[in-house]
């Protein structure tokens, strides 16, 4: 369920058309759309409410890595990061939906090419804080070149995607969210 805009806006013609025909994995929430961002024309964002209660609170789900001392990342060791792949629960009814598999979702993972970075196994981890989730995404690739990829793989032009971006920011206390992960 997806709330249609009128206008365009600034986008390219690719990221209009996924304005109005978004991802699959959108289908599974209820996503309103925000306005093209002036400076962004290739990024299309929403907001994410709850597709069975409408609640916009969730928890993030995700696989914590915590850092060593020497790690790929470049990130500060003890530092925690978010493997994917990412689900949300919905803090009212307790409904559980994935949002983002880099195997699965996106340019790469959606034409069945292999994904090299990493990923988190056995059971996830959904976060104790509650958030409001945005998701955005890029279509750097021309609207004409989408559409014949698409349908010579019979999939949705709005799902390749060359970048993904989940945003959550915190209702109670606990620190931000942001993942993101290039697709293409
Ligand atoms: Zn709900």
């Amino acid at each position: 369920m997806t709330d249609k805009l009128d206008e365009p806006g600034d986008w390219s013609e690719a990221a209009a058309f996924a304005a109005s025909n978004p991802p699959s994995v959108l289908d599974n929430f209820k996503a309103r759309l925000r306005p093209a961002e002036e400076l962004d024309t290739v990024l299309v964002q929403f907001d994410l409410a709850c597709r069975n209660c409408e609640g916009e609170a969730f928890h993030v789900g995700g696989y914590p890595k915590s850092m060593a001392e020497e790690n790929d990342y470049g990130l500060a060791p003890g530092s925690v990061l978010l493997l994917p792949p990412h689900r949300l629960v919905c803090v009212s009814c307790r409904s559980s939906v994935p949002i983002f598999d880099p195997r699965r979702d996106g340019y790469d993972g959606a034409l069945g090419n292999e994904y090299f970075g990493e990923v988190g196994d056995g059971g996830d981890e959904v976060s104790a804080g509650q958030f409001k989730v945005s998701v955005s995404y890029f279509y750097n690739v021309e609207l004409d070149e989408l559409n014949e990829i698409a349908s010579e793989d019979g999939l949705r032009p709005a799902d390749l995607y060359d970048a993904f971006g989940l945003s959550a920011e915190p209702i109670d206390d606990g620190e931000p969210i942001e993942l993101d992960y290039e697709c293409a």
